[in-house]
């Protein structure tokens, strides 16, 4: 069996990856809080992290693995953009829940086995709470329940902050009903126009990081195999999550930790809050799905990615270069071993890339299209994918007509006019493509 290596964000370092169970291994990814339009940087986890899904099912086999990713629904920008249009919470959230799905489905990734949202928890937050009060881990002050943090001993153990950077963390929620300043919200009251559910503490709603311990424990039980997000979740979410869970019913909550790094603009993250973003939506308009996902790809996903236009176009060139040679061959029946090797290491997308290209020949382009298949490549050719826009200078119909008078030259072996049509169209930055189903034409490189 295939060995998996994956850098555990816990450990500190690159480990083997054996699961609980072979037959269902368990993975969960924070998703996204359904406010708006997704960015780039969010397609990232979404897009690395299918790469694993997809190498577990090689590995595991299809029916045992099983990818669970949230939809954080309630949220107080969620309510904030509710109020600003005069609609209900749910009226955003299916609008940015459905557009996110597409999204993401546009950028090649598999559907998660199961998309739990958050607002359909609330009888499972409201156990947990009660829980952790019991066993003196929280406490109800003020309409509010606090996680009381120096009630754990290991707390902080995955981000390894210090105690001034874990009170620096939770500075958002200094408030006087705070037995510590450190400790952090499960529950908040909400006042009469605020959505809210009904609880023994009064009407209010969850914070943020009780949702996922509860959807991880209802769907998969106390441990699951691998939790991942982007960096920015490691501390205070995916800290607050191990001790929620890890309180409620002292087993160990994750296995592995991963996170990727982040997708920048000019060296700086790429987010909302910064207004340096652009959305999946515009981009893939602008590129299509399948450059996307390779520029995603390019780089590890620990290190940064710089998004940029230029990226995109290029990756879209190396994909030409792909579908030409893989055009009406039938994919091999196997995934080349070195694509497997490279992202059984830490998921090594790049080398996996450096891979595929290294198999970029006709004498191998079935194993081409078998590896760029796995990874979310479909190659599926149309005239439109090859040809793009045409240049300046010269119209689609134009070009078209000369393929045909270079067609009926040829047919009528008047190979001097054949070749004067193909110099003709050199000349305007045109390049042909013969193959046994016809002519296609490109812009040239
Ligand atoms: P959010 O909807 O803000 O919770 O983000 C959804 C996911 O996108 C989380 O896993 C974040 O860590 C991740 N994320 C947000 N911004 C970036 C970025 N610029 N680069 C990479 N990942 C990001
Ligand atoms: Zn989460």
């Amino acid at each position: 069996m295939t060995e998996i290596f994956v850098y555990n964000t816990e450990a500190r370092k690159k480990v083997l990856f054996e699961p609980v169970d072979p037959k269902n291994v368990r993975m969960y990814v924070c998703g996204p809080t359904v406010y708006g339009e997704a960015h780039i940087g969010n397609a990232r986890p979404y897009t690395v992290f299918d790469i694993l899904f997809r190498l577990l099912r090689h590995v595991y086999g299809e029916t045992h693995v099983s990818y669970a990713r949230n939809i954080t629904d309630i949220e107080d920008k969620i309510m904030d953009r509710a109020a600003e249009e005069g609609v209900s919470i749910k009226t955003i959230t299916n609008r940015y829940t459905k557009i996110f799905q597409e999204d993401i489905r546009a950028l090649g990734s598999l559907e998660p086995t199961t998309e739990p949202r958050a607002t359909d928890h609330i009888p499972e937050m409201i156990k947990m709470m009660r829980t952790l009060i019991e066993k003196g881990n929280a406490y109800e002050a003020d309409g509010h329940v606090m996680f009381h943090v120096p009630s754990m001993e290991n707390y902080g153990r995955l981000s390894r902050h210090s105690r001034d950077e874990l009170v620096a963390g939770a500075r958002v929620e200094v408030a006087s009903y705070k037995k510590d300043p450190a400790d952090f919200v499960l529950w908040k009251p909400s006042s009469d126009e605020q959505v809210g559910w009904g609880s023994p503490w009064g009407r209010g709603r969850p914070g943020w990081h009780l949702e996922c311990s509860c959807m991880i424990e209802k769907q998969y039980g106390e441990t699951i195999d691998i939790h991942a997000g982007g960096q920015d979740l490691i501390f205070p979410h995916h800290e607050n999550e191990i001790a929620q869970s890890e309180c409620t019913n002292g087993k160990q909550f994750v296995r592995y930790w991963m996170h990727n790094g982040y997708l920048t603009v000019d060296g700086v993250k790429m987010s909302k809050s910064l207004g340096n973003f652009h959305t999946i939506r515009d981009l893939l308009n602008d590129h299509g799905g399948e450059p996307l996902r390779l520029s995603l790809l390019t780089a590890h996903y620990r290190q940064p990615v710089d998004f940029s236009h230029d990226n995109a176009t290029e990756q879209k060139r190396r994909l030409d270069r792909w579908y030409r040679l893989v055009d009406g061959v039938t994919a091999s029946a196997t995934v080349p071993q070195s694509v497997i090797d490279a992202l059984s290491d830490d998921l090594n997308t790049p080398k996996a890339i450096a891979a595929l290209d290294a198999l970029a020949s006709a004498e191998t382009a079935a194993d081409l299209k078998a590896g760029a298949n796995f990874m979310g490549f479909l190659l599926t050719a149309t005239d439109d994918w090859f040809r793009g826009d045409a240049p300046e200078g010269i119209t689609t119909e134009e070009i078209e007509a000369m393929i045909q008078a270079r067609k009926n030259a040829r047919a009528n072996k008047d190979f001097a006019e054949s070749d004067r049509i193909r110099a003709a169209l050199t000349e305007k930055g045109i390049a042909l493509e013969d193959s046994a189903g016809g002519t296609t034409w490109r812009k040239a490189d």
